[in-house]
């Protein structure tokens, strides 16, 4: 938790050009786009079992719910954004192990699949002749948090409009990995050569297949050789590289980018912290290059 509050600061202090908003939180009715209805009444309800808070690894509490809805508001919003300016962020988001139906892995609410459905919606409302019927707002997740998106990827596994593409350690949890449209599996202790070249590779899969409309970037920083969690020896500098290679690949073919932070566990935390920053320092770069002339009453 500690991470966020670090994070906002040295934001609003570093890069004082990144504009800082408070995103309202999602209702039950966006969160219910994509997850049972019955769950997340039991998260708002405090109907959860011992075994369902178990498994998102804290106990419920009216702060948890907050948070969950808080967070799913800001990717929304990051999503809505982006779509009209080009770049924009959620500074916390990337909750990618929760299913529809239950939460896990610290995550009660899938944030990126309740933005996602959310914006399609959105956009099919306010759009008809550009995003009707006929043609639904497609989105890319480029999911490079070290643990695999395996809630999203349930989520979005029979929906062509939503491409998920999720490179993560092999021996990371979760144990049991579920289908990505593109997974890449890498081992312990990968280092940044061997990580930017399988990114490489995946990037041009990913454009064989898939032209989106948004992407969702998760930009973990758990892939750090730091960190406590993630089984993979990236350097920071490595993973700078790794996001220019991202934001490139986005700004070379004009697709808006919202990203978020997902995971992140290094000691010390000011590590983490700095991941984050990189990561919005490139944002920052890239954001001044993105000229979109997005008509926001379209
Ligand atoms: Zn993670």
């Amino acid at each position: 938790m500690e991470k966020y509050e670090l994070l906002r600061l040295r934001l609003a202090n570093e890069l004082p050009s990144c504009e800082l908003n408070l995103a309202p939180p999602v209702t039950s009715g966006q969160l219910a786009l994509a997850h049972d209805v019955e769950y997340v009444n039991a998260v708002f309800d405090g109907k959860l079992s011992q075994a369902q808070q178990r498994e998102i690894g804290f106990p419920w509490s009216h702060g948890m719910v907050d948070r969950a809805r808080g967070s799913s508001g800001a990717t929304l919003m990051a999503c809505r954004t982006a779509l009209k300016e080009g770049i924009s962020a959620n500074i916390a988001g990337g909750t990618h192990h929760a299913y529809k139906d239950r939460g896990g892995g610290f995550c009660v609410f899938n944030d990126s699949a309740v933005a996602i459905r959310s914006v399609q919606l959105e956009a099919q409302r306010s759009a008809p002749g550009k995003f009707g019927s006929a043609k639904v707002l497609k989105v890319g997740v480029i999911d490079l948090d070290v643990h695999q998106g395996n809630g999203t990827a349930k989520i979005f596994a029979s929906d062509s409009s939503v491409f998920t593409l999720s490179v993560h350690g092999a021996k990371n949890y979760p144990f049991r990995k579920e289908l990505s449209d593109l997974d890449i599996e890498l081992p312990d202790e990968c280092t940044d050569d061997q990580y930017l070249n399988a990114l490489e590779d995946a990037l041009q899969t990913f454009d064989a297949h898939f032209c989106p409309d948004l992407i969702i970037y998760l930009a973990g920083a758990d892939p750090y050789t730091g960190d406590r969690l993630g089984r993979l020896a990236l350097s920071m500098e490595g993973l700078q590289s790794r996001d220019k290679q991202v934001f490139e690949w986005a700004w070379q073919r004009g697709i808006p980018i919202a990203f978020s932070m997902a995971g992140g566990y290094s000691v010390p935390i000011d590590d983490t912290v700095q991941i984050n920053i990189n990561t919005f320092k490139i944002a920052a770069e890239y954001f001044s290059k993105y000229e979109f002339h997005f008509d926001s009453s379209a």
